[in-house]
């Protein structure tokens, strides 16, 4: 049983945001509710306001142009984004991402925003974001800002959300026309887990369709925070991705960049053998997925 505590349902963003400054630690703000319900049921976090934006318009809808690209309403539940006809076909890796979350039951409910703000490393909706270049538009009492989701996450489960603010839309570039995307997630089972280890890699080949133009890998469960692999990433610039050892050499790199602690779940070293052979294996599969013109 969950404890008693007053629900809130503001009709904007203002009111969301000044609700949210006024009940400071004894409030909380839900989207979906699947993180924030699952653990008030489990006694572990205790609120006497729930402040509750799902129904907020501003929060609301999937919107993309060529030249402007994706808008994800922080809202959008994770469903929404895998059944998407322009993000299945334009942003593949985000729908890779969130169709590993938890079950059907659990996309229907969760939100895109609420995967970004529980600031898990494990989430699996982050990394993907974090390869296609993403930004968070933030909404506070002082007006709007972006930031890029790079710089979103200060800390463990930790974010740049001031106490009057909240997450509004996330906007995504357009990718180039040619891509190879693919998100790799390690767990024991195929659903209801969280991720021993996610990897996300987006890349681009020059006009001899081998030779690595851009790189992004991003890690989850890999250090406190969500991560991009900066030194991984430069190793394969201009490297000749067909070639399977080049691309297997990254594994004595990768450590540079991640720094995957012990866990109830599974311990740093095995996290660390993991990411030498997956990272890899990750990035062949991107090249693999490569579209083609
Ligand atoms: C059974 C189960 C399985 C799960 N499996 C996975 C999994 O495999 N992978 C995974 O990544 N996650 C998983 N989750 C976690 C969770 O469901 C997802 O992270 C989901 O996306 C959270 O979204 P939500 O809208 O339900 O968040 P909520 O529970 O509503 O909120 C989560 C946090 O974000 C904050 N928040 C939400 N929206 C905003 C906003 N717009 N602005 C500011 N703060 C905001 C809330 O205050 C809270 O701190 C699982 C959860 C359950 C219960």
């Amino acid at each position: 049983m969950i404890a008693r505590f007053d629900y809130h349902v503001p009709a904007s963003l203002d009111e969301a945001c000044a609700l949210k400054k006024e009940y400071g630690n004894t409030g909380i703000v839900v989207a979906g509710g699947s993180d924030v319900y699952a653990k008030m049921h489990l006694g572990d976090h205790l609120y006497d306001h729930v402040i509750d934006i799902k129904k907020i318009e501003d929060m609301q809808g999937i919107r993309w142009s060529e030249t402007e690209g994706l808008s994800l309403g922080a809202a959008v539940t994770h469903h929404e984004i895998e059944r998407h006809p322009v993000i299945k076909e334009r942003y593949d890796v985000l729908v890779q991402g969130v169709r590993t979350i938890g079950s059907l039951q659990v996309r229907n409910r969760g939100t895109i925003g609420g995967n970004i703000c529980t600031a898990a490393p494990s989430a699996d909706g982050i990394g993907p974001l974090l390869v296609l270049d993403a930004s968070c538009v933030i909404h506070g009492l002082g007006g709007e800002r972006t930031v890029p989701l790079k710089d979103f996450f200060t800390g463990p489960k930790q974010t740049v959300l001031a106490d009057d603010e909240v997450l509004v839309r996330v906007t995504v570039p357009t990718p180039a026309p040619s891509y190879g995307g693919a998100y790799f997630k390690y767990g024991r089972r195929n659903a209801m887990e969280i991720a021993l280890l996610g990897i996300s890699v987006y890349l681009e080949v020059a006009d001899d369709g081998k030779t690595c133009s851009a790189m992004r890998i991003a890690l989850g469960t890999s250090a406190p925070i969500p991560i991009r692999a900066q030194k991984t990433e430069a190793y394969y610039i201009g490297k000749d991705l067909s070639d399977r050892q080049v691309v297997e050499a990254a594994s004595s790199i990768i450590l540079e960049d991640a720094s995957p602690r012990n866990s109830w779940r599974a311990d740093g070293e095995f996290r660390r053998s993991l990411l030498k052979l997956l990272v890899p294996r990750t990035v062949r599969t991107a090249y693999g997925a490569l579209t083609r013109e």
